[in-house]
């Protein structure tokens, strides 16, 4: 049995991530919202492209008004108006000014804006009433980038930030990764899907939906393969279709020490190496991960109680499927919070106890979901932001201790 931390980075060691040759689409800028950026850009013109001014008042010369004050204002003559988008012609000469709005192009020979409200206008005179900073309200050519330098890494996730950057640099033919595609099957001759009616005996497949929505939010293409029963013939064809046509595989069940646990031997049987059998990991301890050379497709075998399912993926699946889809931030997210109940743990298995996170007063606070913690307990699972570590050795953090919280989304 792999401790957590083993069975982290040896399924981050099998997940390489995608070639920015191979693995790559061009999508336009619309449709560049939450992919992974495959190739980094850089820009043809500096940012701001040219000087202009941060605010509405006056382009003037510094030496003009270094000196001045309410008490003895400098005049200066307004030779010309720029609104943004204009493009100046005529250049300030000493004692001159231009009336300059935010966003304007400074006039040749004008190094600094003087805000309108330091200044009293009548007619075409000006009255400086306070000596501005050098270049004060300047936004310099260049200042906040320089042609050619890079604008964007590889690997980064475009969001509403990236796009203006990209929009602003007029890159709208966009070099992103594929999306990794990631198949889900569930396992078991109980299963039913949410619209079929149900039989004593039998219960619905959450984990097919659950799973799927997981794999979007992460990134990949969920490809909903079905329910397969615990017949080795028939769950041998599904696995072997799977590897053939996936990125990723995730089947769920079937992977315990049970009678019809038949997953790990079909894995073999189809040519896979198994690199994880199980972790000591509470829930989820029955985790299989094993890799087809051949087909280029990691497989992950989790158990079928529906919070062991979603606690191995949060855990073990998102780092490998971030990393795999190019994501350059793809290591889990942790923080540091007062637990507000005691955390209960065997001792023996690292224990994820499912809740929420929340700020109060600047401070993280982690509250457990109410009601069971039994693996099976998927009602009170929603809504979980965070899961709550019980390291190996600890029978409990008391409430009020701090404990460290995995955040999940
Ligand atoms: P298994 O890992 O196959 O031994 O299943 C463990 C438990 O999870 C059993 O109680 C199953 O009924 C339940 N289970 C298995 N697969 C699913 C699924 N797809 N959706 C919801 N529950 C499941
Ligand atoms: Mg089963």
């Amino acid at each position: 049995m792999l401790s957590v931390k083993e069975a982290e980075s040896t399924i981050l060691n099998l997940a390489s991530s995608f070639d920015s040759n191979q693995n790559l689409e061009i999508v336009d800028l619309e449709a560049a919202n939450g992919r992974i950026l495959a190739q980094s850009v850089r820009g043809k013109l500096d940012i701001p492209h040219w000087n202009n001014s941060a605010m509405d008042g006056y382009a003037v010369c510094y030496r003009d008004v270094q000196n001045c004050s309410a008490e003895d204002p400098t005049i200066l003559e307004v030779v010309t108006e720029i609104a943004a988008g204009d493009r100046p012609e005529i250049e300030i000469e000493p004692g001159q000014a231009a009336r300059i709005f935010t966003g304007a192009m400074l006039p040749k020979s004008a190094d600094t804006i003087v805000m309108q409200e330091n200044t009293t206008r009548e007619g075409d005179r000006v009255k400086i009433l306070k000596a501005p900073e050098s270049g004060e309200f300047v936004r310099h050519q260049g200042a906040f980038y320089q042609a050619g330098s890079p604008l964007l890494e590889a690997g980064v996730t475009i969001g509403a930030a990236e796009i203006a950057v990209l929009a602003t640099a007029q890159c709208t033919q966009i070099s992103v990764y594929r999306r990794p595609r990631v198949g889900i099957l569930s396992t078991g001759d109980e299963l039913v899907t949410p619209e079929e009616s149900l039989h004593p005996g039998q219960i619905v497949d959450s984990n097919q939906y659950a799973l799927a929505s997981f794999v979007a939010n992460n990134g990949g293409v969920p490809v909903m393969l079905g329910i397969v029963r615990d017949n080795p013939k028939e769950l041998k064809n599904a696995i072997s279709k799977a590897i053939g046509s996936t990125d990723i595989v995730l089947s769920t069940g079937g992977v315990s020490v049970g009678d019809y646990d038949y997953v790990d031997r079909i894995l073999a049987e189809l040519g896979g190496t198994l690199h994880v059998r199980s972790v000591a990991v509470k829930p989820g301890k029955p985790l299989t991960v094993a890799n087809f050379k051949d087909n280029n497709c990691l497989y992950f075998g989790i158990p079928g109680n529906p919070v062991s399912a979603l606690v191995s993926c949060w855990r073990f699946v998102r780092p490998a499927l971030k990393k795999l889809a190019g994501n350059k931030r793809y290591h889990s997210q942790f923080i540091n919070a007062t637990t507000r109940h005691d955390l209960k743990s065997g001792g023996t298995r690292e224990t994820y106890l499912w809740g929420q996170v929340h700020l109060v007063d600047g401070s993280y606070e982690f509250a457990l979901a109410g009601g069971s913690h039994s693996s099976g307990n998927l009602i009170n699972l929603a809504q979980t932001n965070g899961l709550a570590i019980v390291p190996v050795g600890q029978k409990l953090i008391a409430s009020g201790k701090e404990v460290k919280i995995m955040l999940v989304d």
